[in-house]
């Protein structure tokens, strides 16, 4: 019998694999059913393999670390986790509330730039005018005077400059002339090729009596222009209202009189011409 054990025991594996041919499994089935050992070795052998066992102390014990020291430094998480999230909120605050306050500083502390001395003229107009006055808005400022000259009688003289955002200007000049001063200014104006300024800005025109001698408006910019009031005579006002974005910031009426505006010029806020252009 135990030669024959050993050779049932050999082809056990194949026949487990269904690898034999019929005669060696009616072989080792008879087998079978006479050797109870080599019937128990088969079943065994059936058998899945016993699973590998890991202790799972390592981890309990790494996570009963964790909790002891949790406990032990909870408190100091707590406020680690707490004050970080305080600085990052009041770093919030204060970069937040610095813009406010800059942006607010910027707008309340924008000076409004008036001056009235005409000895500054040459500072306001022209090539050699300070850096933020040389260029407004491309605007031509020709209309003006290249300079003072010395015969003009300057009556009125204001530069206003405002730029809380954007750049804007409101100025004007009155200058009495001698006969030939005059008659040759008018001359040099009327030469100016004036564009069309009626509708921009609600303008409908100028005061009766009130002459136009030049004008350069531009739809989005403003004006440039001179005018001849009718109760002075050989006097020209030169005029400039020079903005962006369809209104002015400035409170423009309080610093040049009434009649030296275009007739119902509105540059303010929310004016009727700035929502028509902007549909
Ligand atoms: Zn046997």
């Amino acid at each position: 019998m135990k030669m024959e054990c050993d050779v049932i025991r050999d082809l056990m594996p194949l026949y487990a694999e269904n690898m034999v041919s019929e005669s060696s499994r009616k072989l080792i089935e008879e087998h079978f059913s006479e050797c109870s050992a080599c019937r128990a070795m088969y079943q065994d052998m059936l058998q899945p393999p016993p699973e590998v066992q890991f202790s799972k102390e390592p981890a309990e014990s790494f996570q009963k670390y964790v909790k002891k020291k949790k406990r032990r430094f909870g408190w100091k998480i707590a406020l680690i986790t707490a004050a970080a999230v305080a600085a990052f909120f009041l770093f919030r605050l204060a970069v937040i509330g610095g813009l406010m306050a800059f942006l607010a500083l910027d707008i309340t502390f924008t000076p409004i730039e008036v001056d009235e001395d005409v000895q500054n003229y040459h500072l306001y107009m022209g090539e050699n005018a300070d850096q933020k006055y040389r260029n407004k808005w491309g605007m031509d400022e020709t209309i003006f005077p290249a300079e003072i000259s010395d015969s003009g009688n300057v009556l009125e003289y204001k530069m206003v400059y405002y730029n809380p955002w954007d750049a804007q200007y409101l100025s004007y000049l009155t200058i009495e002339y001698d006969d030939a001063e005059f008659a040759a200014e008018c001359s040099r104006l009327e030469s100016y090729d004036s564009t069309e300024y009626i509708g921009y800005y609600s303008v409908t025109g100028f005061a009766e009596g009130t002459e136009l001698l030049a004008m350069y408006a531009d739809s989005y910019q403003g004006f440039v222009y001179a005018i001849k009031t009718p109760e002075r005579e050989n006097t020209i006002t030169y005029v400039e209202i020079i903005f962006c974005n369809y209104f002015m910031d400035l409170e423009y009426a309080e610093y040049m009189p009434a009649a030296y505006f275009p007739e119902n010029f509105d540059a303010s806020m929310d004016n009727p011409y700035e929502e028509m252009m902007e549909e």
